[in-house]
């Protein structure tokens, strides 16, 4: 029989209550005969909790103690949930990400996946428990403790669920799929009952942190569907699959927004060969991902170069980019975190014109200024002022009609 595979978030472990909830729900699905693997993150905001503990004893913790430290978030929700379920009268059992089988590189605070063993999982459910995977963790080659980045529970679910055959992989939260932007930004939000791979990963990768980027990659990858549900209620929740009946409905499907964006720029960079280079090679190198870049046209042979990161990686890049620039002699360099960015994602936009000027025009008629612009097939985004982004949000749904959707 196939397997099933559920996930549950934070949000919907926050309490013994919770939890207690979350097992009922987990038996009535076992009730179908079906063998059950679930996926849980750690328990409300104890993610959270434990980095600001570390940081009150370190500035900055160290990158394989903090990933072991985080795991125990996960630890501490699956071995719960194994419990309750054998207080209720079902074999289960809890496993760690390296019980499982997960195998990560060794990237701490954002690990890759490079293969799953799901040996043990497999015999567990053969002897007919319900088996509760650790989110979020998997182990090196070297027996480290890694973690997959910030709600990687979902990355650990449908991996599980593709190495498994699942059909379906299920993630229960606290809204009851995905909305055609964050419902609790914009309140006039429409549920989506569809939405493609495509889609789903610019949102995602945009700030929609509903999924988890890399989950919804290897959901496309692996060919594995996935359902976002309300661990709440029993609504029907959004499926994420491949193609979707693009000519009858809006080209634009969701508004993402993202507010966690630090801008460096490079003033008085000399205009010549391998400067770009020389830049972001050593970034790249320290794992930093860069996001936007905009080079000025130069004058006189100097140029001004910015680009974004994640507000959490911002230290480390001024470190490596001050010390660059003096390097290749620029002028200065700066940065400034009140950016965020909003971006609006749609397949269908991709032979249609105007979509731009729409969203350029929004934003205005709201005296939202844009700072940078970039695009993808499917995306346009732009950045500005981390205080209008709730207006920009707002104006883009509202502009591009995504309350009236024939969703
Ligand atoms: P979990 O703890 O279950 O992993 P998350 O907090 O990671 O839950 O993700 C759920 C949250 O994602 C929602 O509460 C919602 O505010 C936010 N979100 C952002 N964009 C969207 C969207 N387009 N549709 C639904 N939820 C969204
Ligand atoms: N507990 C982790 C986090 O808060 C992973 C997850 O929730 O998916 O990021
Ligand atoms: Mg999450």
């Amino acid at each position: 029989m196939e397997i099933l595979v559920q996930k549950y978030g934070g949000s919907s472990l926050a309490n013994a209550e919770r939890i207690r909830a979350v097992a009922e729900r987990i038996i009535a699905s076992r009730q179908s005969g079906r063998p059950i693997v679930v996926v849980v993150s750690a328990m409300g905001d104890t993610t959270d909790d434990l980095i600001r503990l570390a940081r009150q004893l370190a500035k900055e913790p160290d990158d394989r103690e903090l990933d072991l430290l985080l795991s125990t978030g996960e630890t501490i929700s699956c071995t719960l949930m194994a419990m309750t379920l054998r207080h209720m009268g079902y074999e289960a059992i809890s496993l760690t990400g390296a019980q499982a089988g997960i195998k990560t590189d060794a990237s701490y605070s954002r690990a890759r996946i490079i293969a799953v063993d799901p040996s043990r999982v497999h015999r567990e459910l053969a002897a007919g428990r319900i088996v509760v995977v650790a989110g979020f963790q998997g182990i090196t080659e070297e027996f480290d403790i890694t973690t997959l980045g910030r709600g990687g529970s979902d990355t650990t679910a449908v991996a599980m669920a593709a190495i498994l055959g699942a059909n379906l992989c299920e993630i229960y939260t606290d809204v009851d799929g995905v909305y055609t932007a964050d419902p609790r930004i914009e309140p006039r939000a429409q549920k989506l009952k569809e939405i493609s791979y495509e889609e789903m990963l610019e949102l995602a990768q945009q700030g929609a942190k509903v999924m988890h980027p890399r989950a919804v990659e290897l959901g496309s990858v692996y060919g594995v569907p996935i359902v976002v549900r309300s661990s709440f209620n029993t609504n029907p929740g959004t499926l994420i699959h491949g193609e979707t009946a693009m000519e009858l409905r809006n080209k634009v499907r969701g508004i993402a927004h993202d507010t966690d964006v630090a801008k460096i720029t490079v003033v008085g960079v000399p205009d010549r060969p391998g400067i770009a280079a020389a830049l972001f090679q050593p970034l790249a190198e320290a794992n930093i991902s860069v996001d936007v870049i905009v080079q000025n046209a130069s004058i006189h042979g100097v140029t001004d170069l910015s680009f974004t990161v994640a507000r959490s990686d911002l230290e480390r890049a001024l470190r490596i980019v001050q010390s660059v620039s003096e390097e290749i002699r620029a002028t200065d360099v700066v940065s400034s975190t009140d950016l965020a960015k909003v971006s609006i994602v749609g397949t269908g936009m991709q032979h249609a014109p105007g979509y731009a000027a729409r969203m350029f025009r929004a934003l205005a008629d709201h005296q939202v200024n844009i700072d940078m612009i970039t695009t993808s097939e499917i995306r346009i985004t732009c950045l500005i002022g981390s205080a209008h982004v709730v207006e920009a949000v707002r104006a883009l749904h509202e502009a591009f009609q995504l309350d009236r959707a024939d969703l």
